[in-house]
C-alpha cells in the first residue's frame, strides 16, 4: 500500500479547501477506533468532501498517485473495514443531502451520509415506509449499510439493503463518476454495477448517493415477547406465525435467557420482560395493511401455540412503552456482553430449518472445546442469522480466552459450513474475516471477485486489506 506523500497531501487539501479535511489528532481519533475496541487505527489525514465533485477530485487526485483510500460512513462496522491503517481516510458525513422524495414512484434519493435514522424519518415525512432497521441507526449512514449491504430486524418482510436500492451514484477508483440514480423497478440491460457496489465494502468505489425503495406505512402492529422452551419450538412457531398472516411477520427475533440475564444486570432501564424466566424468548413483529389485523392475529397465534405447549409464557406490549421496552432488551444484547469481558464474535447464518439443530450442534462443540464458555446467542432467527457469541467462564482468563478466539471460530465456523451457511450473515468480512473467508469460499469464487476487482481497481486502491 502507499501512503500519501506530503505533496498528496498538499494537492488533497489545495482541492478540497478549508472544511473539507483534517489533520487535527483529537478530530480524526474518534473515526479511528471501531465500536468493540477491536481495532484502533491511523492516517495522516481525514477528508471530509461536501459534494460528489469533491468526492471525484480526491479520489482522482489519489488515483494518480496510487494511494490508498478508506471510506468511512458512521464507522459502526463491527468486522474493522473502515478503520485505516496509514490510508487516506475519506468520510463521508458531510454528503448530507436529501435529493429527492418521490412517494408516486415510491422512492427517495439520499447522499451517502445522511444515517439510516434519518432516511427512516425522510419516508415517513412523506407518509411512506423505509424499512431498514438496526440497532446502530442512529449512527450508520446510508453508504455504509450498502456498502455492508446491511440486514437488521425487518430483512424477514422486506429483505436485506440489496433488496431496497433502485440507483447508486459512485465515485469509481479512477475518479469518474457512475451516474447509476434510477428510480426503475426493472432495468435489464446487463450486469448490474449497483448490484456489485452493494456488499463491496468500500473495495469498488465511493457511494455518494443512492436512490432508495420506499413501502406503504402499515396500519397495524403487534409487538409481544414470548418464553419458550427452546429454539426448535421457536422455529415451529415462526412457520405458524408465517402461514397465519400470510406475511405479516416483520421481526422474529430470538434471544437466550443469559442474555436476558446480561442486559437486566448491566444496563440500566431495564425489566423482566415476562413474569418467568423461560430458557428462550423471541420477540415477534407482525404487521398489516388492515387496521387492528396485527393485533387479533397475534392473540389468536399465541393463544393456540400456548394451548399446544408450543410456547410458555407470553406477554404483548399494550402500548409504545412496553413495545420500546421488549426493543430494549433485544437490541442491547451486544453491548451487555462488554461487562462480561467480551467474547468470540460469531454473525452466521444457515437455513432457517436448521438453525436450531445448528445451535444445539455448536454449543455441545463449544463447551468441548473450552469447558465453561458462554453461549450468548441472539439475533434474526427468522432469516436463519444468529450472533452467536461466545464468553470467557466466569473469573476465568479473559486474556488466555480472547487470544483463543480465531480457534474458537473454527469449530464454529466448520459446523455452519457443513450446515451450508455463511460466516459473515450480515457485517460483511471487513478485516476480521476477509483471511477466514478463504477457507470457506471456492476458488472459483475467490478468482472471480478478485478479477472483477482487477478490472475495476487495477491498483488496488480501495480499501486494500479487504476482500479479495
Ligand atoms: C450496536 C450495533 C448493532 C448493529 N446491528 C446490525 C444489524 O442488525 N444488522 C447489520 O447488518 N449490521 C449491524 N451492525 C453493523 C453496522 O451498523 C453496519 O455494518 C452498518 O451498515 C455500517 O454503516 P456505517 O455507516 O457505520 O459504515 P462504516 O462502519 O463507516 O463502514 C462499513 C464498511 O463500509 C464501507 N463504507 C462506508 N461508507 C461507504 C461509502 N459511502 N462508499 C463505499 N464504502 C463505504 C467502509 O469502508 C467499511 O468497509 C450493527 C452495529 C452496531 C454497532
Amino acid at each position: 500500500m502507499t501512503s500519501p506523500s506530503p505533496e498528496t497531501i498538499a494537492a488533497l487539501k489545495s482541492a478540497l479547501g478549508p472544511g473539507g479535511w483534517t489533520e487535527d489528532p483529537a478530530e480524526i481519533a474518534p473515526w479511528l477506533t471501531e465500536w468493540r475496541n477491536r481495532w484502533t487505527g491511523h492516517t495522516p489525514i481525514m477528508l471530509t468532501p461536501r459534494s460528489t465533485d469533491e468526492v471525484a477530485r480526491a479520489v482522482g487526485l489519489c488515483s494518480e498517485q496510487g494511494v490508498a483510500i478508506i471510506p468511512q460512513g458512521g464507522n459502526t462496522g463491527l468486522v474493522g473495514g473502515q478503520v485505516p491503517y496509514g490510508e487516506v481516510l475519506l468520510s463521508t458525513r458531510k454528503l448530507r443531502a436529501v435529493r429527492d422524495v418521490t412517494p408516486l414512484d415510491d422512492a427517495m434519493t439520499l447522499e451517502a451520509g445522511v444515517t439510516l435514522l434519518e432516511a427512516q424519518q425522510h419516508a415517513a415525512a412523506a407518509g411512506r415506509l423505509f424499512p431498514l432497521s438496526l440497532a446502530a441507526e442512529g449512527s450508520a449512514t446510508i453508504g455504509g449499510v450498502i456498502s455492508t449491504n446491511a440486514g437488521g430486524t425487518a430483512v424477514l418482510r422486506y429483505g436485506m439493503m440489496r433488496d431496497l436500492v433502485l440507483g447508486i451514484e459512485a465515485v469509481m477508483p479512477d475518479g469518474q463518476v457512475f451516474n447509476g440514480l434510477k428510480r426503475l423497478r426493472k432495468d435489464n440491460t446487463g450486469y448490474d454495477l449497483k448490484q456489485l457496489l452493494i456488499g463491496a465494502e468500500g473495495t469498488l468505489g465511493v457511494i455518494t448517493a443512492a436512490t432508495l425503495k420506499l413501502f406503504p406505512v402499515m396500519r397495524s402492529r403487534a409487538t409481544a415477547m414470548v418464553g419458550l422452551e427452546t429454539p426448535h419450538s421457536a422455529i415451529e412457531l415462526l412457520a405458524r406465525a408465517k402461514a397465519e398472516t400470510g406475511g405479516g411477520v416483520e421481526a422474529f427475533e430470538l434471544m437466550k435467557r443469559i442474555g436476558m440475564e446480561f442486559v437486566l444486570k448491566h444496563i440500566p432501564d431495564t425489566r423482566e420482560p415476562l413474569e418467568s424466566t423461560p430458557p428462550w424468548y423471541v420477540l415477534i413483529e407482525l404487521v398489516s395493511g388492515e387496521p387492528g389485523a396485527a393485533e387479533a392475529g397475534m392473540e389468536r397465534i399465541l393463544a393456540a401455540a400456548f394451548e399446544e405447549g408450543l410456547i410458555i409464557d407470553a406477554a404483548i406490549a399494550q402500548n409504545e412503552t412496553q413495545r420500546a421496552a421488549f426493543w430494549k432488551v433485544r437490541e442491547e444484547q451486544s453491548a451487555a456482553q462488554r461487562p462480561e469481558g467480551g467474547g468470540w464474535k460469531h454473525d452466521v447464518s444457515v437455513p432457517v430449518s436448521r438453525i436450531a439443530d445448528f445451535l444445539d450442534e455448536a454449543t455441545t462443540a463449544v463447551e468441548r472445546f473450552h469447558p465453561g464458555a458462554r453461549v450468548s446467542a441472539f439475533g434474526h432467527v427468522g432469516d436463519g442469522n444468529m450472533h452467536y457469541d461466545v464468553l470467557c467462564p466466569p473469573g476465568g482468563d479473559l486474556k488466555a480466552f480472547l487470544a483463543r478466539w480465531m480457534e474458537g471460530s473454527e469449530v464454529v465456523h466448520d459446523i455452519v459450513a457443513t450446515y451450508n451457511g455463511s460466516i459473515s450473515a450480515e457485517h460483511g468480512l471487513g478485516r476480521l474475516k476477509t483471511d477466514e473467508a478463504r477457507r470457506y469460499k471456492s476458488s472459483l469464487e475467490i478468482e472471480t471477485m478478485a478479477a472483477i476487482r482487477r478490472a475495476i481497481d487495477p491498483q488496488r486502491i480501495m480499501n486494500p486489506a479487504v476482500l479479495f
